[in-house]
């Protein structure tokens, strides 16, 4: 494991910078007049400031993922880790990343907002990745390397050898997004991370969890990357009712796996209904809750769709996704309502 220490990998500032102490920091626990943080006395339970650091819902996340509480960040969708990552760890127009292309198109965005050099790897034909290319793509100012596996919009899973490579050799961190992960074939990276310190698993409620309204992402990394990234975070950043909400769904985590059943086994069918329309050029192989499929017109199709009130992703533009829409994979009725336009179109 070649990781650099944390001190040399965050930005100076970061480093030197003392955090905000908020009322609910400086008192934790249970009191019965609570006259610190200059809130209303009426309203409960919203007139309360959330606990800024989400203890019991961390617990409560930890010891269903099998980590330490301290091992898990909590933020306004994976969006806010990945913001906070950047702000961590880049010096603004001198610091770079590596990514995969095509992947998620935050961390592009992301690096943008924080003026920060974005550099691509092109995946190849199966869309997969060779580390020793992302290695070669890397300098010393690289802090950050961006992995989404299962990928998106690919919907593959990265070849674990080449991910693991990475690992044993990159200087800074690695972030693996794995929003889908509950949906595919493999396991979590996340058990691994006293393995790999330079390991961030990024993981959220919004796909198999069935949360994307409640905002709530996860950055599972190592205790000393989380306290960074609580440094830096608004102190409030995860409202009441996501708590709660997020909490509810933790309760129910049997039906989260039958939902996840019913997607995988729509998801098998779909796919074998798609492959038998002329249309359809290529479906790729896919590990997360929808396909990625090479039509004979991605252009007019997606048009098509959209003038019946049936909306999918265009990828068209996309590299290596000529001619490809992205599928997500719906309830039984939604899918044969895509199938039936589809076939009318055929
Ligand atoms: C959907 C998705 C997310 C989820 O983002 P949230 O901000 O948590 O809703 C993260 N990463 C990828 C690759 C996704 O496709």
């Amino acid at each position: 494991m070649s990781t650099l220490p944390l001190e040399q990998l965050l930005r100076k500032n970061i480093k030197e910078l003392t955090p905000y102490s908020c009322a609910r920091d400086e008192f934790q626990g249970q009191a019965s007049v609570y006259l610190d943080a200059n809130e209303n006395p009426y309203n409960a339970p919203y007139n309360r400031y959330p606990d800024p650091l989400q203890r019991e819902l961390k617990l409560k996340i930890a010891a269903i993922k099998g980590l330490r509480p301290g091992q898990v960040f909590l933020g306004n969708g994976s969006d806010e880790s990945i913001d906070v990552l950047f702000r961590a760890f880049c010096e603004p127009r001198t610091d770079n990343v590596v990514a995969i292309e095509p992947t998620y198109g935050m961390y592009r965005v992301a690096a943008g907002i924080n003026d920060v050099a974005y550099r691509t790897v092109l995946l190849d034909e199966q869309f997969q990745m060779d580390a020793d290319k992302l290695l070669a793509a890397c300098d010393e100012r690289t802090k950050l390397i961006f992995l989404c596996s299962p990928n998106n919009p690919t919907g593959n899973s990265l070849n674990r050898a080449e991910v693991l490579k990475l690992l044993n050799n990159f200087e800074g961190l690695l972030v693996l997004d794995e929003a889908y992960i509950d949906f595919a074939s493999e396991p979590s990276l996340m058990n691994r991370l006293d393995e790999y310190p330079g390991l961030v698993v990024l993981q959220t409620f919004s796909k198999a969890w069935g949360s994307a309204a409640i905002r709530l992402g996860m950055a599972l990394a190592s205790e000393s990357i989380v306290k960074v990234l609580n440094k830096i975070k608004y102190p409030y950043n995860i409202g009441l009712p996501t708590q709660q909400q997020a909490m509810k769904m933790l309760e129910v985590a049997p039906k989260v796996k039958d939902w996840v059943a019913s997607i995988l086994q729509e998801r098998d069918r779909l796919s074998k209904a798609l492959s038998e329309l002329r249309l359809v050029k290529h479906i790729y192989p896919t590990d997360a809750n929808f396909l990625l499929v090479r039509v004979s017109d991605a252009n007019r199709l997606y048009t098509a769709l959209t003038e019946q009130g049936i909306i999918v992703r265009n990828r068209n533009n996309v590299s290596l996704c000529l001619g490809c829409l992205r599928i997500t994979v719906g309830t039984s009725d939604e899918n044969n309502s895509l199938l039936q336009a589809l076939k009318a179109m055929d």
